[in-house]
């Protein structure tokens, strides 16, 4: 990341510009939020919804190494977040997320209403949406002004938050929202969800995970792509874009051309990064996938999913979430292909058009899709938690 500017020199930037990453958890945005922080004009800060609770509160580790409540960076951000938002309390904060975030009810009165600036739950008084939304915009300013970086990526993913912000940005205008809504062959994301893990918390596993049966696994996927297309429905055209994971992996240039669009950057140094092959480092990253606790992260697809999953579990996955899945340009044999990328022709530009940025490919590794290849490191491969 870039040299932390000292509290005293930090400019209160106005109306910072936020790449929100929306989808399913598990799907390459620990990834995508490292690949797009490793630009000098962005601050990737993972799963931002998490912060105030497992950092601030909690004083869970930071991928830097140390605890957030220790971490230089993140005492810099509260502090002048505290500033900004008159002295607010994160735990006051957290109850205002939990509220607007968490709660279906939240989420559905945020679709249905024209002017959430006036909404407060009804339920729960004295929780106004006004709150949440100086709160969150005076966290997203207090973050470009530590990091000395005007853009900041939210790989929060939840479409309430993303529900939340837009009506952030159209009601106070204190932010410029942009969405990236990534999505993953809903096979590789029931694979990811199946496997279990032993609590570890300097490795970044929090709790103990005994992996989720894949039907269940591929009726959340339909779900939450269900109110992320609803979400993204209603961005602006120009301000959002469809992003598959297996596209990211395998052709990375074309996906960048299209992030820096979306982001309104120069797209040279992503491409300047993939050709000289250096690895990624993960900045300050409190919630997320456990890869971001990796000292260095190269890029490479994870498609374990492939030899992994039975072919009763493939056909399931499919049952269920195949109709969804062919919408996105899925199809039911990548399941059966164990040796080749399963990547179609992609969907990039803001608008969705298929292969509008062509690039030629810089010298960059191969991406090899074996399952030899991601077995033998998979704490380095592009695993997709988060
Ligand atoms: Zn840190």
């Amino acid at each position: 990341m870039a040299t932390e500017t000292p509290l005293s020199a930090i400019p209160a930037a106005s109306r910072p510009r936020v790449v929100f990453v929306l989808g399913t958890g598990r799907s390459g945005s620990t990834i995508l939020d490292l690949l797009l922080g490793a630009h000098p004009d962005i601050q990737g800060v993972g799963e931002l919804c998490n912060v105030v609770r497992s950092g601030w509160i909690a004083g869970q580790y930071c991928s830097c190494g140390r605890r957030a409540t220790e971490c230089d960076f993140w005492q810099a951000v509260r502090e002048v977040w505290r500033e900004e938002s008159a002295g607010a309390d994160p735990r006051r904060y957290e109850y205002l997320l939990q509220a607007f975030e968490q709660r279906t009810m939240s989420a559905l009165r945020l679709a249905w209403t024209r002017r959430a600036s006036r909404l407060s739950l009804p339920l729960r008084a004295g929780v106004a949406f006004r709150d949440y939304a100086e709160q969150t915009a005076a966290l997203y300013r207090a973050i470009a002004a530590v990091s000395g970086r005007s853009i900041v990526v939210d790989s929060s993913k939840n479409p309430a938050r993303a529900l939340a912000l837009l009506h952030l940005e159209r009601d106070f205008g204190s932010i410029d929202l942009r969405i990236v809504h990534l999505v993953r062959d809903v096979r590789g994301f029931a694979w990811s969800n199946r496997k279990s893990f032993r609590k570890d918390e300097a490795k970044g596993l929090q709790t103990d995970w005994a992996g989720l049966p894949v039907w269940k696994s591929a009726l959340v996927w339909v779900y939450v792509n269900l109110w992320s297309d609803y979400v993204r429905a209603r961005h602006d055209r120009r301000r959002k874009l469809f992003l598959r994971y297996e596209d990211l992996v395998s052709r990375p240039e074309a996906s960048l051309a299209s992030l820096a669009d979306v982001s309104s950057v120069d797209p040279a140094p992503w491409l300047e990064l993939l050709k000289t092959e250096r690895p990624l480092r993960p900045g300050h990253m409190v919630a997320g996938n456990r890869v971001r606790m990796e000292r260095e992260i190269s890029l490479r697809p994870d498609v374990e999913w492939k030899t992994r999953l039975s072919p009763a579990e493939k056909r399931v996955c499919w049952m269920l979430a195949g109709w969804k899945a062919a919408l996105y340009d899925y199809s039911v044999q990548a399941g059966q292909d164990r040796t080749t990328n399963d990547a179609k022709p992609q969907r990039t530009g803001t608008s969705g058009k298929i292969g509008s940025h062509p690039i030629p490919r810089p010298h960059f590794a191969t991406p090899s899709t074996t399952a030899a290849d991601t077995s033998a490191s998979p704490s380095h491969a592009w695993q997709s938690n988060g």
